[in-house]
């Protein structure tokens, strides 16, 4: 997993605000934007090195994860999206294997 290009700021989603202030969050930077874009949007946009990080993200998880033949036109909650469903089928994936 390769670190997202300027994460814009995001609220956390792993944790409800009392386990939050107790347990710190454990998500990482790029987790909260995907998870923001995806569900209810950023502020801002996702900029064309996000967008290409997104993409290589997916790409990188090879033949795990469903891999569309072009990214093209999709949104940035769509993207962001299956940057999601591509970690989790992926650690899935290994999780079986092992
Ligand atoms: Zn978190």
């Amino acid at each position: 997993m390769k670190e997202m290009p300027s994460p814009p700021d995001a609220a956390c989603r792993c944790l409800g605000p009392a386990d939050l202030d107790e347990f710190g969050c454990l998500c990482t930077d790029a987790e909260r934007a995907c998870r923001a874009w995806a569900r209810d949007g950023l502020v801002q946009p996702m900029t064309e090195e996000q967008r290409g990080w997104a993409v290589a993200e997916i790409r990188s998880m090879g033949d795990v994860v469903q891999q569309p033949e072009s990214f093209d036109g999709w949104s940035d909650a769509a993207l962001a999206d299956a940057v999601l469903c591509a970690w989790l089928d992926y650690a899935e994936e290994m999780a079986r294997r092992r």
